[in-house]
């Protein structure tokens, strides 16, 4: 089996599993309780807090442990919107993940919220100057991604960030993607929040983090207990958090050497998928994306058929986001783009990590010139 669905999960990392195995076995306790069990918990949640804090620039009492992307890109949109008394409009990007997008929904028929949306140009990346012309004294919050889930395109985020700070407007940044690629202090980026998934990085499923600038007004979405300041109720994850920690720093420590060979491996897998495949058409931006991405549309098939195909000759990969995946829908990412629904409807995603070697891409490139020829009927 070849996996090229790394932007839908990872599995856990060896190391990461042994470091946070113990705290679901004999250091089982939870972080509130006063005895040493209690205790034990609640060092191990504040050195991975400190940890994280380390490797994006920021304070310890900036992260806030949440349970994945999904509830920190929740909890920054809905909790920052609220709490910001400025006004009543959210400025994002048409290809935000649809957990930015859904939240800014919710706020929009729930409490009166209009949501402007960034256009974003064939390559997927928006123009600093549409956010500079749509700013105003309006503006409750600015949310952009770092990097694009399906095309993997990367957006100029310190120079949005400046133009939102310009203006005192919150700017959030969606960095599921980008961890273990791109730089994340969050002072050079000019961030004042910022999501990061466990389980795209080698942690497992149901552990994220928030980091939220100190003094940034947040309403909390979960009530109850007061864990994580009062912002994020609910008893802390406190394997998950030691796993993300860790997780975190083992992929900042390998982001440089894996950032470059994994670049040359992917150029090289889309050339070949290119020339075997003439009509291929590359999504997102050529040069500015993530090293572990290369998706493309292949016309006059269906998305769906090529990833059968695919897994037919055992490589896994998929037809665009996971979320998206099984609907019939046409990505709003690719439609951002400019592709029509048509086109958009044979995308394939590819993603991977470090671990892939140039032997398994040259044999997925011809697995998918045989797939593309069995879909279309040319199979010889
Ligand atoms: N944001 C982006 C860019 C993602 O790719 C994903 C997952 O696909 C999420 C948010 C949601 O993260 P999680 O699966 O941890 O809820």
């Amino acid at each position: 089996m070849i996996y090229l669905d790394a932007a839908a999960t990872t599995p856990v990392r060896p190391e990461v599993l042994e470091a946070l195995w113990p705290y679901f076995s004999d250091r089982f306790g939870n972080a509130s309780s006063q005895h040493e069990l209690g205790h034990s918990a609640a060092r191990a949640l504040r050195q991975a807090r400190e940890s994280i804090a380390e490797t994006l620039g920021a304070r310890s009492s900036e992260i806030v442990f949440t349970s994945g992307g999904t509830e920190s890109d929740n909890l920054a949109v809905k909790g920052i919107a609220l709490a910001n008394p400025r006004g009543k409009e959210i400025i994002v990007s048409a290809i935000e993940h649809e957990a930015v997008l859904e939240s800014c929904d919710f706020l929009k028929r729930q409490h009166g919220f209009t949501v402007t949306f960034l256009g974003v140009d064939s390559t997927g990346r928006v123009n600093p100057d549409e956010l500079a012309e749509r700013i105003s004294a309006k503006t409750a919050l600015c949310s952009v991604m770092y990097a694009n889930n399906e095309i993997g395109t990367v957006q100029p985020i310190s120079e949005c960030a400046a133009i939102a700070r310009a203006h005192a407007v919150p700017f959030h940044t969606d960095a599921v993607q980008a961890v273990g690629w791109l730089d994340l202090a969050v002072d050079a980026l000019g961030v004042d929040a910022l999501t990061i998934s466990g389980h795209k990085i080698g942690a497992p499923a149901g552990i994220g983090v928030l980091y939220r600038r100190s003094r940034l007004r947040l309403e909390p979405v979960l009530h109850g207990g007061g864990q994580e300041r009062g912002i994020r109720s609910g008893t802390e994850n406190v394997a998950g958090a030691v796993g993300v920690a860790l997780a975190i720093r083992l992929a900042e420590n390998d982001r440089f050497v894996a950032a470059s060979a994994v670049t040359a491996r992917r150029d090289r897998f889309i050339a070949q998928v290119l020339s075997l495949v003439p009509s291929a058409v590359l999504t997102g931006h050529p040069e500015q994306r993530l090293p572990g991405n290369a998706s493309f549309c292949f016309p006059g098939t269906s998305g769906e058929a090529v990833l059968l195909e695919l897994e037919r000759r055992d490589i896994f990969c998929s037809s665009g986001s996971a979320c998206a995946a099984g609907s019939d829908e046409a990505s709003h990412v690719l439609l951002a783009t400019g592709l029509s629904a048509e086109v958009a409807q044979t995308a394939v995603r590819f993603t991977f990590g470090a671990h892939i070697t140039e032997e398994q891409l040259t044999q997925a490139a011809h697995a998918v010139d045989a797939s593309v020829k069995a879909v279309r009927g040319l199979a010889s």
